[in-house]
């Protein structure tokens, strides 16, 4: 469980986030957006507990980031991968880049660890490899996999598909899909507003704070706060607005184009 309790952040003198509150509950999956420069990247590294809030607390779990004594333990709770993935590989060698946050952390049994948080991203036939021969995508996964291997069930992804090509960044769909299915909790900021469908809940951050919590089966109702929040809206929903002028009415459960295609065609064949 994560709890952000009225937290404010400053950066010098600049307020960028200002009593902001939050629960997200253990296996949830949050995607956090809202326009550039309005906290998205604070807010998660705030979460991460990679930095500190200026005011107020957040508890992973029993664990108040604040607390420099349980950075540690923090560390062994939950993980964050950054944009750019050439930033957050440290050796030239996949089995050793992970390696290294292991042993950082005094941790045991460093081969299975390895071997499963690899398997988690598609990648344990990697585990030999040079990181220099890794396309981005490929590179990105493996700093998941680093992220996994401290035993983390909490992920934080910031804007980690926006240096991807489009492949990449299915590669690392396929892999929040997965992680979602075993129970991990994910949260991840992002500027594609395509991407808000994975997400159980989307936060909006506007002026310092959160305008408003979306969940997934209220976005096509909430289509006008989105709109009014100056939010992009994703193409599914683009499609779903227009056929709503048009006196077509549309639910989905998944936000899939297959799920989009069946309701159509049933109002056709109506
Ligand atoms: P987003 O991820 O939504 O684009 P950020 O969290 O990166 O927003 O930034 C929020 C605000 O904080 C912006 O005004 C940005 O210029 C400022 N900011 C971000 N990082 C720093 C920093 N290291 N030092 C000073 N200001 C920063």
């Amino acid at each position: 469980m994560i709890k952000v309790e009225n937290v404010s952040f400053r950066y010098n003198k600049e307020e960028v986030l200002k009593d902001i509150n939050l629960e997200i509950k253990n296996g949830e999956c949050i995607c956090i957006v809202g326009n550039n420069g309005s906290g998205k990247s604070t807010l998660a590294k705030l979460i991460a507990g990679v930095i500190i809030p200026s005011k107020g607390k957040i508890f992973i779990d029993e664990i108040n980031t604040s607390d420099k004594k349980s950075y540690e333990d923090l560390r062994k709770k939950i993980g964050i991968v950054f944009q750019n993935p050439e930033n957050q590989i440290i050796f030239s060698n996949v089995y050793a880049d992970i390696a290294f946050g292991i042993h950082n952390l005094k941790l045991d049994d460093e081969k299975n660890r390895i071997e499963t948080s690899l398997g988690k991203v598609g990648m344990k036939d990697y585990i030999k490899e040079s990181t220099y021969e890794l396309s981005m995508g490929q590179k990105q996964r493996v700093t998941i996999a680093g992220a996994l291997a401290m035993s983390t069930q909490i992920l934080v992804l910031d804007e980690a598909t926006a240096m991807l090509d489009t492949r990449g960044k299915e590669d690392i769909y396929r892999v929040i899909n997965n992680l979602k299915e075993a129970g991990y909790t994910v949260i991840y900021t992002t500027n594609i507003s395509d991407e808000i469908f994975m997400a159980d809940r989307v936060i909006i951050l506007n002026n310092k704070t959160i305008s408003a919590e979306i969940e997934k089966e209220k976005l096509i109702e909430k289509i006008d706060t989105l709109k009014a929040l100056d939010i992009r809206l994703p193409k599914l929903l683009q499609i779903i607005e227009e056929l709503s002028k048009r006196g077509i009415d549309i639910n989905l459960n998944e936000f899939t184009i297959q799920e989009l295609a069946d309701q159509i065609s049933g109002e056709i064949k109506k």
